[in-house]
């Protein structure tokens, strides 16, 4: 940027570069704020209203029933047979605990690279005393299958125990294909587990775990579910639950075999989350109600109209999606690169401060290279044609969008709402 023309976004809102006392503070801002950072995702008011509640005994048939009824039904969410663990965790709880229930130190996983999630997940095994193996990646594609299979077949000793795959990766908008990476396991003859991040991908997309030969899916409340963050989830198939047992590695707040014991308290390792599992009831409701294959339509449906919206910005205005292949972009998030010289946090602090978007920064490597527009959870056409209004907008502020992205997106969703094509003014 050319000296004397500092950007004032880049100052707490309403103070001038420079921090000094404005002359004229900013009226507050009013209307509704756009959430579209890739988790936490927006909070419906049912569920919202479903915690505002007193607090109750947890030992009561009533709490009771209701978290029984939560840990069936999220069996089938998950599409498992096996068992699912709530933990009163973030996502990198369910990390933990699938490393701690499966895997023992001088252990070796391989773990792909996907971005930034991949790498804190095979970070926190190696803190366990993992030897980690990896497939490098430069962030823009989605993990290669045939690199899994040679990567396991090199293995002649029978080192490796699980495959750490992350399936919408987070940092880089790329989803990798679950089935694949279980057939090349498989291709090798190859006995590892296999364990998914399903963290930004379940309630978006299909994972039915039993189906496609997941050992282990791991979940966290705050995104494809529309709850507040503080529960962590553990799916774990049979064979894996086999392998737990056997797993010497000291564990007690993790440990499968105590939560799944016959003491409820133990269920939860303490003072069950209650207003969290009423929440959870919520939310699973609303999605029974909308019905699983509806809500993955509607999040393939909205993110096709922000990828239109990008590509318009990217023929346009020199920007580019992060993932090269336009089969492997995920649909929980979009994640948008910018071109040398413009910051990703400008676009970023301009749409949350100017226009009341706010949106996803790069994560480590993809820093300042990158924004990421979340769209996962509660979200309708609305929702979406605001955010990308209030994205365009900043990047017409700075320079670097020109066409209408926006205009795509809307013509987009109008081509495929329901009833599209017929004639609405007859009759
Ligand atoms: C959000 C996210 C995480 C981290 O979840 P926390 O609840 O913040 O611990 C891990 N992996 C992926 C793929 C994610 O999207």
């Amino acid at each position: 940027m050319p000296r004397g023309t500092e950007d004032p976004v880049s100052s707490p809102a309403g103070l001038p570069a420079g921090g000094k006392a404005p002359i004229t503070p900013a009226p507050p801002r009013r209307g509704r704020e756009f959430l579209h950072t890739p988790g936490p995702t927006n909070i419906p008011d049912r569920i919202l209203n479903a915690m505002h509640r007193a607090a109750v005994d947890f030992s009561g048939p009533d709490f009771i029933a209701l978290s029984t009824s939560c840990f069936d039904d999220l069996k089938g969410l998950f599409g498992t047979a096996g068992e699912v663990f709530i933990l009163t965790s973030s996502g990198h709880g369910g990390w933990e605990a699938s490393i701690v229930n499966l895997l023992e130190a001088g252990d070796t996983v391989l773990a792909p690279e996907t971005g930034r999630f991949s790498k804190a997940w095979a970070a926190m095994a190696a803190a366990h005393g993992i030897a980690i193996e990896t497939i490098p990646s430069d962030w823009r594609r989605a993990i290669d299958p045939d690199a899994v299979t040679d990567a396991l077949r090199a293995d002649t000793a029978g080192r490796i125990k699980a495959v750490l795959a992350v399936h919408v990766e987070t940092a880089t908008g790329v989803v990798s294909d679950i089935p694949a990476i279980r057939a090349a396991i498989d291709a090798a003859g190859h006995p590892a587990l296999l364990l998914v991040d399903a963290i930004a991908s379940l309630g978006t997309v299909p994972l039915p775990m039993d189906a496609w030969g997941v050992d282990v899916a791991i979940c966290a409340s705050q995104k494809g579910l529309m709850m507040p963050p503080g529960l962590g989830f553990t799916a774990v198939g049979q064979k894996a639950l086999e392998a737990s047992a056997r797993c010497g590695t000291p564990r007690d707040y993790w440990s499968w075999q105590a939560r799944g014991g016959p003491e409820y308290y133990r269920r939860f390792c303490g003072t069950a989350p209650e207003h969290m599992m009423f929440a959870l009831r919520a939310a699973i409701d609303m999605l029974h109600e909308e019905g699983l294959d509806n809500t993955f339509a509607r999040h393939a449906r909205l993110a096709e109209a922000v990828r239109r919206a990008v590509t318009v910005w990217s023929e346009t205005g020199s920007l580019d999606f992060n993932v090269v292949r336009p089969g492997e972009r995920a649909q929980s998030l979009t994640v948008v690169r910018t071109p040398e010289g413009i910051d990703g946090e400008t676009v970023r602090t301009i749409a949350r401060e100017r226009f009341g978007v706010s949106i996803g920064g790069g994560l480590s490597d993809l820093k300042g290279r990158v924004f990421r527009i979340g769209h996962m959870g509660d979200l309708n056409e609305p929702m979406i044609l605001g955010a990308l209004g209030g994205i365009e907008a900043a990047l017409r502020t700075i320079g670097v969008a020109h066409d209408s992205g926006l205009a795509a997106a809307v013509g987009y969703l109008a081509e495929t709402a329901p009833g599209a094509g017929e004639n609405v003014l007859a009759g």
